[in-house]
């Protein structure tokens, strides 16, 4: 699931290139995949030849990502993140360690490094290589989410 959403901005990336925003919407969106209720356009994006609408759910208020080439024809569904989800999640009381969307922080980090983070953070053992290359990412993860973590 590499794209995340920033519905406050109407904001779409991709890993962690910005697509580009085409306008927002408020247009009939298709029928939901996961509860068949309409959905409605929330922005769109282009991203190289490929047109990307986000649209949320009427029924479940699912957001999620429909994929279509250049010509508008239909390709696929596709997940994706909310960051004010991820950021809530970093943001924890309890941060890094615990309620974790590990999902979303798989984005960014191996397995290794955030076992090691997880570690550091815990003050278990932890390898020290994949701490420096998990510490190397954080400010992408700040950037990206708008978020400090402390370790
Ligand atoms: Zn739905």
């Amino acid at each position: 699931m590499p794209y995340i959403y920033n519905s406050e901005g109407g904001e779409l990336f991709f890993n962690d290139v910005k697509t580009e925003k085409l306008g927002g919407g408020d247009d009939y969106g298709g029928i939901c995949k996961f509860c068949q209720s309409e959905t409605k356009t929330i922005s769109y994006h282009k991203f190289y030849k490929n047109y990307l609408i986000v649209v949320k759910c009427g029924g479940c208020d699912k957001i999620f990502l429909e994929e279509y080439n250049e010509d508008w024809r239909w390709i696929k569904d596709e997940d994706i993140l909310l960051k004010e989800d991820l950021k809530k999640a970093i943001t924890d009381e309890k941060g890094l360690l615990e309620n974790v969307d590990t999902e979303a922080l798989n984005l960014i980090f191996s397995k290794g490094e955030l076992d090691a983070l997880c570690s550091y953070m815990r003050g278990d053992d932890y390898s020290s290589a994949n701490l420096s290359r998990a510490k190397k990412k954080i400010p992408r993860l700040e950037r990206l989410f708008n978020v400090r973590i402390k370790i």
